[in-house]
């Protein structure tokens, strides 16, 4: 018989923290849980946000559902913008561009994914680029987009268009706190100077401000980003360092002036020591460079970021330091970190937010009583280094798998020893183009396909079973899916065109 458990509901929430962790934690909890749970968020304005963090995956439309946001309105009141997938430049090689879109590449036929076909076609020289049987891929250098039509016929690739969103990630936290306030978060600015703990399993009972207030809560949230207050400072649970894959550390973030349209597609151009981004929005676009300071200086790194922006810079350039990896534990006692609190991979998936999103829907799949129970947070944890695992592997392979060798940062890379997980995702593709998603793991098939043959990793052959189709309906196959998407694209609008008509900026609103 198992004991009965006495311990009574939580009844307060605190969430230290304003960022785009602490915002969309409170938005969501308060939504969820808000007429039994008491929802505090603490932050310091003094301390400010991190201020980046403009491209997402398209996971937060399922946040954005959950929260009955109107999309219309949250672009129009974040500056936003429409992202099919990102363009990689100079990453297999100098010169190569290939798109990660999102959404299916080709139609499945049988047990096989598209690919399988293609790579067959490909072999016997009919196959176009992979990119070509892509809808998102098709339409992002052509600066087309829309959201999936209700009326199309539901086999259409336009009935389900896959779509993430650009967005000022500072318009993006005032818009969740406008949110959560009015679903009732009390906001307290100030800033912690203490954490004080007790009781028999060393929870945190308050947290202390400078003006002496203390705010006490059954469930703490650490969302005070890379300072980690409670979960590393007050709880000093380790942190799991993983720069030996993922060795930027550094970034140097600046707006500038837009110069065009907004493309529908992040870019990331590789560069000596890293990766460039740029991210489009309606009011202005977001640049960074993201590098190895092991491999570069920052003056460098400076340099070579303001000669490529495609503005007028708008500001100087803001200087960031990271090193890519997780706590150890996610909730410890009574406090589960979530963002940059609890770890960070490297930006060029754009997954912090979508990380943000999952321990938050976790945390409210395995929302506890007041006694944190120990299975919760198990199972809380293991969930959580699963999905870094496996996102971290993924942002390896698009470094790893690359036949740069002009300077030492790529000549690294590209010769590190990798984690057996990507060895035998990379050893299966060789072999015969095949890819099993594991488990739950964020990024499936279309992605790791898309960046495995992008970074120009190419199946030795192909699944059997493509054999025993007649080779006419194999290429009538590859032949007509290429059709369907291009006339398909070719119905699309303009992005610009899109923005206008359904979720334009004011002109005024900027961050
Ligand atoms: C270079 C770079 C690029 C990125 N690009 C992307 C991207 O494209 N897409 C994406 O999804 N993510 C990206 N991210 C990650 C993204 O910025 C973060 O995940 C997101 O902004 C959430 O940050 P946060 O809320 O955890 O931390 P922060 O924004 O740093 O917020 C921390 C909060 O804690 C408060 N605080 C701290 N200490 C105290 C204290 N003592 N007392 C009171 N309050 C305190 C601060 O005031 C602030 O409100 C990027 C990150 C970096 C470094």
């Amino acid at each position: 018989m198992t004991e009965q458990r006495t311990a009574r509901p939580i009844r307060s929430v605190a969430i230290i923290g304003g960022g785009a962790a602490g915002w969309m934690s409170a938005a969501a909890i308060s939504k969820m849980f808000g007429r039994t749970v008491d929802v505090v968020l603490v932050e310091s304005e003094e301390i400010g946000l991190i201020g980046v963090g403009e491209a997402t995956v398209p996971h937060l439309s399922a946040f954005n559902r959950l929260l009955e946001i109107d999309e219309a309105e949250f672009v129009r009141q974040t500056q936003g913008s429409f992202k099919l997938g990102i363009q990689f430049n100079d990453w297999g090689q100098i010169g190569d561009s290939y798109i990660h879109g999102f959404g299916t590449i080709g139609r499945d036929v049988g047990m096989l994914p598209f690919h399988q076909y293609w790579l067959k076609a490909r072999a016997e020289g009919r196959g176009g680029d992979i990119g070509r049987y892509s809808l998102n891929t098709v339409a992002a250098p052509l600066g087309k987009f829309m959201a999936s039509a209700s009326d199309a016929p539901p086999n259409s690739p336009l009935a389900e268009i896959a779509y993430a969103y650009h967005f000022d990630a500072v318009l993006y936290a005032r818009f969740l706190r406008r949110r959560a306030e009015a679903q009732g978060v009390r906001r307290v600015e100030g800033k912690v100077v203490a954490v004080h703990r007790g009781g028999t399993r060393g929870f945190v009972e308050t947290v202390q401000l400078e003006t002496g207030e203390r705010i006490g809560a059954d469930l703490f949230l650490d969302c005070t980003g890379f300072r980690a207050l409670l979960i590393g400072d007050a709880l000093d649970v380790g942190f799991d360092d993983w720069s030996q894959w993922l060795p930027c550390d550094r970034a140097l973030a600046v707006p500038c002036e837009k110069v065009g349209p907004p493309t529908p597609y992040t870019r990331s151009t590789a560069r000596e020591a890293g990766w460039q981004w740029r991210i489009p929005l309606q009011h202005r676009t977001g640049n960074g460079y993201v590098y190895s300071s092991r491999f570069t200086s920052d003056e460098r790194a400076a340099d070579l970021l303001m000669r490529n922006l495609d503005g007028k810079p708008l500001a100087d350039p803001k200087p960031l330091r990271f090193t890519s990896g997780m706590r150890r534990r996610l909730w410890d006692r009574n406090v589960v970190a979530v963002g940059l609190a609890g770890g960070f991979l490297e930006p060029l998936e754009s997954t912090a937010i979508y990380l943000i999103q999952a321990g938050i829907n976790r945390l409210m799949q395995l929302f506890p009583d007041s006694d944190c129970d120990p299975a919760l947070q198990t199972s809380y944890n293991a969930q959580s280094a699963f999905e870094y695992e496996r996102i971290r592997d993924f942002l390896i392979l698009h470094y790893h798998v690359t036949q740069r060798t002009d300077s030492d940062f790529w000549t690294y890379v590209r010769t590190m020893a990798v984690p057996d997980t990507l060895r035998h995702v990379i050893d299966l593709f060789v072999a015969n183009g095949q890819f099993f998603r594991s488990g739950t793991e964020m990024f499936g098939l279309t992605s790791w396909v898309q960046v495995m043959l992008g970074q120009g990793l190419y199946p030795q052959s192909h699944h059997p079973a493509v054999d025993w189709v007649a080779p006419a309906d194999l290429h009538a196959l590859v032949d007509h899916v290429e059709k369907v998407v291009a006339s398909n694209v070719s119905l699309m609008p303009a992005h610009e065109q899109f923005i206008a008509r359904c979720c334009a900026a004011s002109a005024g609103r900027a961050s």
